[in-house]
């Protein structure tokens, strides 16, 4: 007999980045003065793309690669909150509602404390809800990934959690 579900999901999301020069440093949707930038197809927004996938696994919807595909020419250079917003709508569409996102963002250079609340924000916003229910943290990779290394990256994780079905 199939248990009775209920009704919270949660799901997780990784990604990661390389960091090359004349890039844009975009991270959870808010720019960031950086010598380096976030390779990618679209903004290269790796903290945006993590919480995308911890939404949609969350939802059962599979990943981004799956909604946001890196060789359709719709999303060169497309801002990573569009997919949120997009994502937010087809939650939405299927009863789905977000309790609350928690993420770490892994990255050596620059400092990332005067920007995480700009980050909670605009990432809230695009998802729209209160950005009390966005949680972004940040760590080093201890030099193991920075720009002096020999494959500077950033890489995000995020969970979420969601009331619905
Ligand atoms: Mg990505």
């Amino acid at each position: 007999m199939t248990q009775k579900q209920t009704g919270f999901r949660c799901g997780i999301g990784y990604d990661t980045h390389r960091l090359v020069e004349g890039r844009k440093l975009l991270l959870g949707g808010v720019e960031i003065a950086s010598p380096l930038g976030l390779l990618g197809h679209s903004d290269g927004d790796v903290l945006s793309h993590a919480i995308a996938d911890a939404l949609l696994g969350a939802a059962g919807l599979g990943d981004i690669g799956h909604f946001f595909s890196d060789t359709d020419p719709r999303w060169k250079g497309a801002s990573s909150l569009t997919f949120l917003e997009t994502i937010q709508e087809l939650l939405a569409g299927k009863g789905f509602r977000i309790l609350n996102i928690d993420s770490v963002v892994v990255i050596d250079e620059p400092k990332l404390a005067p920007h995480i609340s700009k980050m909670q924000e605009t990432l809230a916003g695009a998802l729209g809800i209160q950005s009390s229910l966005v949680n972004v943290k940040a760590k080093t990779s201890e030099g193991a990934a920075g720009a002096s290394s020999a494959s500077p990256m950033a890489a995000a994780h995020a969970i979420a959690l969601l009331s619905g079905l």
